[in-house]
């Protein structure tokens, strides 16, 4: 190992296993960290050994890969710290890593950081969307697939993207009426041609197959429709839904029918999780559609020397094309640490460039029939939460708009959106999006909520017990880190 500090790798899913598999075959220093129990990720998050699939023809294709995923990690296992249970609190341009773990807590100086923390769900706000019953598409296939918890018992899904259908499905699976997945796109992702088209790619192939698989369970899909409202008291209890304009999603009230259900599940989306990015000061711009992404060169290098960005942290572009990002940072970061040569890289790294091409122009395509437009704000009235960490309504919002705030910094200082648990992660993508509207302004203009660290919840004791981590080679102090998790493999 040439490295004296190690490459630190944040997030654990497909995009940061890849990277760290190929930075340990090329023989680099590295520690892998995440805030979960085990690797894995979203996609590929490995079950506690009570919920594991025995049976290898009972795996799915996604089942399949990640199987592969963590047998290739466990092959390096030895020459990779994994540190699971652990968040990071801050990423520093000078490529320092905040961490904490139970009451423990430090800073990690990293010769190469590599950040795939992921993405998370984007929240449309329309009345009855805060109620329990209502859940995220993703929530719901992690509750299925970590725990095999039934969260309903009749179920409407909307949103827009694939997604949708293979939670639809999964749910029938387990015995939930699926009255029907509400799609607020075009049907374009979902016909034969656009698959035909792009089919090369196996993502498109999962398409088909569930597409086919929701036929064969009778649940109707039904395009340019989504939910207006869902209504009870206290919970979930019926669903009010309508058709919406094709071209701008507006909704078209007159539209509207009503039906019982106990379980919503919506979908309209991810969001890159760009904190620790924008903590360490990279460059990002604005991608219609997804939101801010960070700008990278091919090798997956961000603005600041020696910080990678890959995966959904870094634009939405799905589990496989994350792990191929992964693998050629993995290898570009153990170059940069002399690990191999130049030319060594490129050999290495040759296949999973040329996986990535063959995928763009399907991704490119996905992201532009599944993107959220703007005529969906409409569906929320003045008194519905938009902030529901801070209880902010669009009232609140729109009373900020007329006292002079002109971007999401100012409504922040204004009402409290944004101050809360999530740091503005479930509001801030759809009040950007509203500011641009009212105030019609680019999402430059309107600009981000901040992200202060920690970036995690952490306790004070923890921060008081601060260790500082400089060589990878002459302490075992890692092994103080992963205090309370374990990593049972
Ligand atoms: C809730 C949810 C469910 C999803 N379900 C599916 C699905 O069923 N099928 C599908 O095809 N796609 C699904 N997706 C999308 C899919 O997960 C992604 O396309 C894919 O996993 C991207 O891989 P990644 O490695 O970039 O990110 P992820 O797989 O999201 O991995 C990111 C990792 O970073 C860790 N992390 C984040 N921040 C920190 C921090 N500060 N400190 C420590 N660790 C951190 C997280 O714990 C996570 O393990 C889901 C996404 C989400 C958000």
């Amino acid at each position: 190992m040439k490295n004296r500090k190690p490459i630190v790798i944040i997030g654990a899913g497909p995009a940061g296993m890849g990277a760290a598999i190929e930075a340990a075959r090329a023989g680099a220093s590295c520690i892998l960290i995440d805030e979960g129990r085990f690797p894995g990720g979203q996609v590929y998050r490995k079950n506690s050994k009570e919920f594991q699939v025995k049976e290898k023809e009972m795996l799915t294709a996604e089942q399949k890969r990640g199987k592969k995923l963590h047998e290739e990690l466990e092959e390096v296992s030895d020459k990779i710290k994994i540190l699971t249970s652990t968040s990071v609190l801050g990423v520093w341009k000078n490529r320092e890593v905040m961490w904490s773990s139970n009451d423990a807590s430090g800073v990690i100086e990293a010769e190469q950081i590599i950040i795939a923390t992921g993405a998370y769900e984007r929240p449309v706000p329309f009345p009855g969307w805060t109620l329990p019953g209502v859940m995220t598409v993703g929530g719901v296939k992690s509750f299925i697939k970590t725990m095999f918890i039934k969260p309903g018992e009749t179920a409407l899904i909307a949103g827009t993207g694939p997604l949708l259908i293979s939670t639809a499905n999964k749910l029938h699976d387990i015995g939930v009426n699926v009255l029907a997945v509400l799609e607020a796109g075009s049907p374009s992702w979902a016909s034969p041609d656009f698959i035909n088209q792009w089919g090369d790619a196996d993502f498109a192939h999962d398409i088909a197959a569930d597409l086919l698989e929701l036929k064969q369970n009778n649940i109707p899909i039904l395009f340019n429709h989504t939910v207006f409202k869902i209504n009870g008291k206290d919970e979930a209890e019926s669903v009010t839904y309508g058709a919406l304009n094709p071209e701008n999603w507006k909704p078209l009230e007159d539209t509207t029918k009503t039906v019982n259900a106990d379980l919503v599940a919506l979908g309209f989306g991810f969001v890159p999780n760009t904190e620790l990015t924008e903590l360490a000061e990279c460059k990002h711009e604005f991608y219609p559609g997804i939101g801010w992404t960070v700008i990278r060169d091919e090798w997956m290098q961000t603005s600041q020397q020696g910080i990678f960005a890959v995966g959904d942290g870094a634009r939405i572009s799905g589990a496989i094309i994350a792990e191929e990002e992964g693998r050629i940072a993995g290898i570009k970061a153990a170059q940069n640490c002399e690990a191999i040569q130049a030319v060594d890289a490129e050999k290495r790294s040759e296949k999973y460039f040329s996986r990535i091409h063959s995928f763009e122009k399907f991704r490119k395509h996905l992201n532009e029939v599944t993107s959220v437009k703007s005529g969906l704000l409409e569906l929320a009235t003045h008194k519905t939460l938009v902030c529901r960490c801070e209880e902010v309504r669009l009232s609140d919002v729109d009373k900020a708009i007329t006292e002079g705030a002109g971007d999401l910094q100012s409504v922040k200082l204004l009402t409290r959106l944004g101050m809360g648990a999530c740091q503005g992660k479930n509001c801030s993508p759809s009040m950007g999006m509203y500011l641009c509207e009212k105030l019609n302004k680019t999402a430059y203009q309107v600009g981000r909520i901040n992200p202060r660290p920690p970036v995690k919840p952490v306790t004070l004791g923890a921060l008081a017990n601060m260790t500082i981590t400089k060589d990878s080679h002459q302490n075992d102090s890692y092994d103080a880190i992963n205090t309370g998790g374990y990593y049972e493999k």
